[in-house]
């Protein structure tokens, strides 16, 4: 089996959750099987090996379970960007538009520099707004951004378009 179809094959959808239309990408039976979880990462390290990233920016929450594996593997930083009032000191904040609402991300103000090549992960991009935002505030930053990458990108809610010209990689497409 490909690696594609071994991760396919341990991502579950949950109909109706957290409430209707949502179809949940449960992702816990692939971080349960060690085999797939370590050549998912393997393929990331394989695609950025040579990219010079310093810092892997995780997006809360299953961002950071990639990144965290991703950063200690490549032998970089983890940053983390989170939800409000998580982070401790000074923050830098974007909003971003919700399917009904408003949501905020943060990052801590000092956590990257112009210096930093940076990867973005984080498990699904749908609507692309979460995404979007963590983006900008990685940019606003003046770290280059090398690429933004998904374990998947729901394609038929078109999320890439959000993106604008940011390089975008997803392992896998639904
Ligand atoms: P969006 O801003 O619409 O691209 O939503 C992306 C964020 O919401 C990611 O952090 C995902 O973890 C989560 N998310 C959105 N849709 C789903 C889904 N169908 N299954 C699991 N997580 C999702």
């Amino acid at each position: 089996m490909s690696l594609q179809d071994t991760l396919k094959s341990l991502i579950l959808d949950v109909p109706g959750f957290p409430a209707p239309p949502v179809v949940f990408k449960d992702i816990t039976p692939l971080l349960q099987d060690g085999g797939a979880f370590n050549a998912l990462i393997e393929h990331w390290v394989e695609r950025y090996k040579g990219e010079a990233v310093t810092q892997v920016v995780g997006i809360e929450s299953r961002g950071f379970i990639f990144g965290a594996a991703l950063a200690a593997r490549m032998g970089v930083g983890l940053t983390l960007i989170r939800k409000p009032g998580k982070l401790p000191r000074e923050t830098v904040s974007r909003e971003y538009a919700l399917e009904y609402g408003t949501d905020v991300l943060h990052i801590h103000k000092d956590a990257l520099t112009p210096d930093d090549r940076v990867l973005i992960i984080d498990d699904v991009l749908a609507t692309g707004g979460t995404a979007a935002a963590a983006i900008e505030l990685v940019s606003a930053s003046g770290a280059t951004v090398v690429e933004t990458t998904f374990l998947m990108e729901l394609d038929f809610l078109g999320g890439l378009a959000k993106l604008g010209e940011n390089a975008v990689y997803s392992v896998l497409h639904y």
